[in-house]
Formats: C-alpha cells, sequence, structure tokens
C-alpha cells in the first residue's frame, strides 16, 4: 500500500501527451481514488476522518498475565513455526516472553507471514487472547518486528474501504494534521457556554488519545472531545439550514394575501363544506393564508396523521390563490391518490366557478396537449396530478402555489422542478410551496433537520372519529379471519384485504393478489370481490376504486398501492396479510384507510410465526397505540432518524458523529449557539460551515 498522491504515468506515453496538453487533468492515483471513496479530497477532510475505535500498543503485556477474551500487545521470541494440517493447512507459531508462551495461528496466510515468524525472530503480536483447545492463542495476530519504542498514544483505527490499509491512512491524516489550520471557528463565549474543549485540542486527542483512557468513553462518543465534535457537527447543519432560510426570504414571491368579505373564494368553500373546520385545521389554515400574503416564497411543511384532513386545508390555500387570480398546482405521488385528489377539490371548488383540471403522465397525448395549453393560457385554475405535472411541457401562466402531497414520497429534484415552473419571462417569482406528509416527524427531528422549513402540525383528528381496534392474528387463523369479513359484508361495511409486501419480487406480490382475489371470490360466493394493483392500467385503476367507492365493490383485494390517502368512510374492515413484513409507518398509514367513519372500525394484522425480534416490536407498536406521533417516535427509536427520514433528502447521511437519538440535548444547544453567531459573529459562521460543510452545498435546499 502506497500513500504516493503524485500522478501515476497513465500507460503507454502518457507523461509526453499530457505535456502536449497542458489543461489534462493528472490521473488520480489508487491511493488518492481509494481516499476519496470515503469522501476524503482536502486536507481538512481528513482531519475530520475520526478513529472508530482503538488499539492499546503503548503496552507490553507480560504472557503469564494475559486474558482471554481481551486484546493485548506480546512481545517475545519466535521459539517454533511449523505449517500444519490439521486438517486444513495453517501455520502456528509459538512466541515466548520471559514469563510464558502464547500460540499465534493462522488459516490463511502468505510466505511473507510465515518469514515474519521464523524461529529465532524477536517479534511483538497484537490481537485479541483466545482459551483455545490447545491453551491460550491469537488468531491472525498482527504481527511487527520488536523495535524501537512503543507508540505514546492509542492506536487509531479508521473506517476505510477495500485496498486502503490503516497505515495508508494513519500517514495521510498525520500530515493532514500537522499541516491544517486548527484554530478555533467557536468565538470564546460561545466555547465557554457550553463547556466545549478547544477544536483542536478535540482533534488531536480523538486522533491519539494518551493511554489510560477508558476505551468506553471513546468509541461511545461520550468523551468531552467528542461532545465537542458533535456539537460542531450540528452546529454546521444548523448555520446552514438557517442560511438557507435566510436565502429563500431574499427572493421574491408574488404575495397572495388572505381574502376579505363573505364573497371571497374561501369564505365560498368554507360555507360549502359539509362540516366545520376542528380548531386545529382552523390554526393551521390561518398560519398558511399569513405565509402566502408574503412578499418571498413559503416553504411550508404541514404535517397531519392520517385522517387529520390536510385535503381541505389544502383546498383553502389553493382558494387563497386562485382568489389572488394566481395558479395552483397539486402533486401526489401515486396516481391513485392523485385521481382522488382530483374528485374532492374539483367537488368543492368547481360548483363555485373554479377551472380544476387533471394531469397525470397516462392520460392520451392530445389530451395532454390539451391541458398543458389550457394551463399555459391560464385558463385552468388548479391542476392536480402526478408527476406529469412538473413535466418540462408544462408552463404555467402564472403559478403562485405549489401543494406537494405525501412529499417524502418524491425526490428533491423533483420539488425543486415545481417551484421553477414560477419562473417567467418578466421576472422570476418563486411560487408558494406547502409540503403535506402525514408522517408525523419528532419534535427534536423537525427541529434539527427542518430547521429552514416552517412546520404547521394538524394534532388533532375531526371528530365522530372511533378508534380503529387492532388485531393480531397468527396466519393458521385465517378461516376465521375470513369468516369475519363475510359477517362485516352482511353487516353493510366494506374491507380491504392487503397483500402481503414481497419486496424481492413484483411479479410475486401480484400473484399472490390474485390468488388472494381467486380464493376470496371462491370461499365468498355472496360477496363481491374487487381487485387493485399496480401493474394495472389507471383506468382499470380509477374504475376499481370508483367502483369501491360507490359501494359496489364489498372486498376490495389490493397490493400495497392503497397505502397512501384513500379515502373511503364506510371501508371500516382491513386485513393485513403478512403484516410483519411491513414497516411501522406503512403499517400506520394501511391502518388508516378504515377508522374515517362513524362505524367501530377493525384493523387485523394477520402474521407468520416466527416473528424476528424487531417485527414483534412493530407489531406491538401497533397494537398499543393508533397515535400517529408516538408511532413515530417508536418508529424512530427501532429504525434510526436516517432510515426514518430518508438518507437522501434529509441531510441526515450528513450527520457522522452526531446520533440524534442520544444527542438531543447538544443538538439543542447548537440550535441557541447556530442564532448567537449568526447575529454577532458572521466571520465565525463562515470559517465554521467552511470547515465542515466543504462539499456538503447539495445540502442548502431551498
Ligand atoms: P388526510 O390528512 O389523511 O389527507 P383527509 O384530508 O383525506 O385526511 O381527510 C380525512 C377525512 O376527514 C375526509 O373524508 C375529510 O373530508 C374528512 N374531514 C376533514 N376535515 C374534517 C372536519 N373538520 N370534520 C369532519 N370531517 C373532516
Ligand atoms: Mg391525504
Amino acid at each position: 500500500m502506497t500513500t504516493a498522491t503524485a500522478p501515476r504515468a497513465g500507460g503507454r506515453g502518457a507523461p509526453a501527451s499530457r505535456q502536449a496538453k497542458p489543461s489534462a487533468k493528472p490521473a488520480l492515483s489508487d491511493a488518492a481514488r481509494r481516499f476519496q471513496r470515503l469522501g476524503l479530497y482536502a486536507p481538512q477532510d481528513f482531519v475530520l476522518h475520526l478513529p472508530l475505535r482503538y488499539e492499546d500498543e503503548t503496552q507490553v503485556v507480560p504472557i503469564r498475565t494475559l486474558i482471554p477474551g481481551r486484546s493485548a500487545l506480546v512481545e517475545g521470541d519466535i521459539i517454533r513455526s511449523d505449517v500444519t494440517y490439521r486438517p486444513r493447512k495453517q501455520l502456528t507459531a509459538v512466541v515466548a516472553d520471559d514469563t510464558g508462551e502464547l500460540q499465534l495461528r493462522w488459516l490463511n496466510f502468505y510466505p511473507s507471514q510465515q518469514k515474519q515468524v521464523a524461529v529465532g525472530r524477536r517479534i511483538r503480536a497484537r490481537g485479541e487472547i483466545r482459551g483455545g483447545l490447545f491453551g491460550r492463542e491469537i488468531v491472525h495476530p498482527r504481527i511487527t518486528v520488536a523495535e524501537g519504542a512503543l507508540p505514546e498514544a492509542l492506536t487509531p483505527v479508521y473506517p476505510t474501504t477495500d485496498g486502503l490499509a490503516q497505515p495508508a491512512l494513519r500517514r495521510a491524516i498525520a500530515q493532514a494534521l500537522a499541516s491544517c489550520d486548527l484554530s478555533d471557528t467557536l468565538p470564546d463565549e460561545v466555547r465557554d457556554t457550553y463547556a466545549l474543549m478547544p477544536f483542536a485540542e478535540a482533534i488531536g486527542f480523538l486522533h491519539a488519545p494518551p493511554p489510560g483512557v477508558a476505551e468506553y468513553t471513546l468509541t461511545a462518543h461520550d468523551h468531552p472531545a467528542w461532545r465537542r465534535i458533535k456539537f460542531d457537527e450540528l452546529l454546521a447543519q444548523q448555520l446552514s439550514l438557517a442560511a438557507a432560510r435566510a436565502a429563500r426570504r431574499l427572493k421574491s414571491a408574488d404575495p397572495l394575501p388572505a381574502p376579505r368579505g363573505r364573497k371571497s373564494l374561501v369564505a365560498q368553500l368554507l360555507a360549502a363544506l359539509p362540516f366545520a373546520l376542528t380548531a386545529a385545521q382552523e390554526r393551521v389554515v390561518a398560519e398558511i393564508a399569513h405565509d402566502l400574503g408574503r412578499a418571498y416564497p413559503m416553504h411550508r411543511l404541514l404535517q397531519g396523521d392520517v385522517g387529520s384532513g390536510k385535503t381541505v386545508v389544502a383546498a383553502l390555500a389553493a382558494a387563497q390563490a386562485i382568489q389572488n387570480d394566481a395558479q395552483a398546482a397539486l402533486m401526489a405521488p401515486t396516481e391513485i391518490l392523485a385521481e382522488q385528489h382530483y374528485v374532492k377539490l374539483s367537488g368543492w371548488l368547481t360548483p363555485l366557478g373554479v377551472k380544476v383540471a387533471w394531469l397525470s403522465g397516462s392520460l392520451s397525448a392530445r389530451v395532454k396537449r390539451e391541458t398543458a395549453a389550457a394551463v399555459a393560457a391560464g385558463e385552468v385554475h388548479l391542476l392536480v396530478g402526478t408527476q406529469a405535472v412538473i413535466q418540462d411541457t408544462v408552463t404555467f401562466a402564472r403559478l403562485g402555489l405549489a401543494i406537494v402531497d405525501e412529499q417524502h414520497r418524491f425526490g428533491v429534484g423533483q420539488r425543486l422542478s415545481l417551484t421553477k415552473k414560477g419562473e417567467r419571462e418578466d421576472r422570476i417569482a418563486i411560487p408558494h410551496q406547502l409540503n403535506m406528509s402525514a408522517t408525523p416527524i419528532p419534535r427534536t427531528l423537525a427541529m434539527t433537520f427542518f430547521a429552514d422549513l416552517d412546520v404547521s402540525v394538524i394534532d388533532t383528528l375531526p371528530p365522530g372519529r372511533t378508534p380503529v381496534i387492532t388485531k393480531l392474528v397468527n396466519d393458521a387463523r385465517r378461516e376465521e379471519v375470513i369468516a369475519r369479513i363475510a359477517m362485516g359484508v352482511r353487516e353493510g361495511r366494506q374491507a380491504y384485504w392487503v397483500c402481503p409486501l414481497v419486496e424481492e419480487s413484483e411479479a410475486l406480490e401480484l400473484q399472490t393478489a390474485v390468488d388472494t382475489f381467486d380464493t376470496l371470490s371462491a370461499e365468498l360466493p355472496d360477496v363481491r370481490v374487487g381487485l387493485v394493483h399496480g401493474r394495472l392500467s389507471s383506468s382499470e385503476k380509477a374504475a376499481v376504486m370508483n367502483a369501491f367507492r360507490a359501494g359496489e365493490v364489498d372486498v376490495l383485494v389490493a397490493t400495497t398501492v392503497i397505502e397512501v390517502g384513500v379515502d373511503v368512510p364506510n371501508a371500516a374492515l382491513m386485513v393485513i396479510e403478512h403484516a410483519e413484513r411491513f414497516g411501522l409507518a406503512q403499517l400506520h398509514q394501511l391502518r388508516g384507510r378504515v377508522g374515517r367513519g362513524t362505524a367501530q372500525s377493525v384493523c387485523v394484522l394477520m402474521y407468520a410465526s416466527p416473528l424476528s425480534q424487531v417485527a414483534r416490536e412493530r407489531l406491538r407498536a401497533m397494537f398499543e397505540t393508533g397515535d400517529g406521533f408516538e408511532i413515530a417516535r417508536r418508529d424512530l427509536e427501532l429504525r434510526g432518524p436516517g432510515e426514518f427520514l430518508g438518507k437522501r433528502q434529509s441531510g441526515v447521511a450528513l450527520l457522522r458523529f452526531a446520533d440524534l437519538n442520544t444527542d438531543t440535548e447538544i443538538a439543542e444547544a447548537a440550535r441557541e449557539a447556530a442564532g448567537h453567531m449568526r447575529a454577532h459573529h458572521p466571520a465565525a459562521v463562515d470559517a465554521h460551515l467552511a470547515r465542515w460543510m466543504r462539499g456538503r452545498e447539495d445540502f442548502l435546499r431551498t
């Protein structure tokens, strides 16, 4: 392994051709390429590449005192070295010091290793001591020649990648530490307030801790040096989110103020609704109405559990935009969901004279073209659809508000292109943006990861809902479940039958759905069974969903296509097969499809034993609570924040050291400090971001 970063001649005649073309980039050395795979480009990156754990090579342990199960360094003479076959070929050697003997053993070995342990050599060996069948031994020890002084600090073990050995990484990092500016980016009063170690001290300590530091406090990131690093990391995140928020405020948007008077579109819509808004809905409607009136773009996340009534909030926001002569767009991740929004929104708004249009990829080219033309001409007030809404062929005459349902389902890119739809010839006005999500995000996560967003929460369900009863039923009792469903149908209720998720194979998933449909149809001849799955064309899907909504289908067999947002109040029964295969958030979403009417709803989670520990915890959570925030909290516990939020979008992937499950207190401190530094120490803010956010500019979402 080499640490050389000088370009290697890239094959025949390379040096000559490079001289001929001075602009050509020199080829990367293998080492440099491997460093880059670890995200290590500039010296600063190496400085922040911190050890996973440490090895104590500062002390030689007398062989007699070795304790099995612990790692240790021993020094002695090789008194025996053999290649044996028992039964496989292996190398064994015995090292002896004044106090005893220890066996060293390799199951695979190179001739060079055999030479290292030739009889008579004085060596140092390191590894975990095992109490083997043939006495104490180390399997695959690390061997060095016994010469030179022992190191004075613990030896760091860094995260690495294939083909990059620890010594090469250590050398590169040591070089970076010697050449980099490690001066503090935190003003003294911030360090004092939060009792933080100076940066240089913390970094130096973590790369080379003195012997005697409890290994646990280092690997568990519990040491004050780690606290400083985690604080810095979280601070950088808070500072960049705050910068993104400030940048957004400098952009311009068309103000779409809340209308006054009883004749306004918003007032008319409110009057036409068959229900009164809940207090929670009124609160978030007011928050949004206020934001829309501003001359910079709103960027608000509307959170509310499944069934909390987000759609009407979106409709009221759209009405406010339309009242101001702007257009609104609503985008949903699936065709079924988008279509349902279309039905609901046009049902509310068309009678009030609003032109609502529908756009999805599956429409004929001609219809798509006509719709796009009407949108471009400003004839359409509200465009509802799937991703088709953000395609390049769609331009808006004056897009004032973009609403994204189940926003976490879309990539950042897709959400951004919706924002771009506001660019017009004369000026750029960014549309206001409302993201809706039924995945409640626990407070600390929202605070740290959505600090650049404003968050509105609908925290109560509309009245008249009865909590869903959840039953856990073993697969073996399938016949009983079928009989129950039949009984429910005879009482006039409708049911969903959700088929198992088969992650490896969509074809298999489809097959189980078709099989279930056949079985249920055969076993329950007097029940009308429908089937919906991802392979149906969108008109077929719509036909089945409409039949279900109209009560012409009693039991709807479905793959997970019904997961998000479907609203059929009369459906009060749900069966989820192989519930153990679903994630917690997904189960909660699915269960949210029932319990929407006044009838007592039941959700049966069928599972196959044996259950894994995590699956058991998930099912337990589903059984114990129906509260989306509580479910989210447990989900977070089971999965960790990275997976919870979806790594790509959340920036969680950027948190290498801090752990939001345990470092909430540091996160709060960092947030407070970020505000203080932005107000009083702008230069320190820049220095801090330069150190921590190098190459991570994509993190700055706007
Ligand atoms: P979600 O937040 O999951 O998108 P929806 O917007 O689909 O929820 O609303 C769920 C159901 O509750 C719908 O049938 C909707 O019409 C109804 N609803 C919404 N708000 C109220 C309210 N304030 N009172 C009664 N029913 C409501
Ligand atoms: Mg919804």
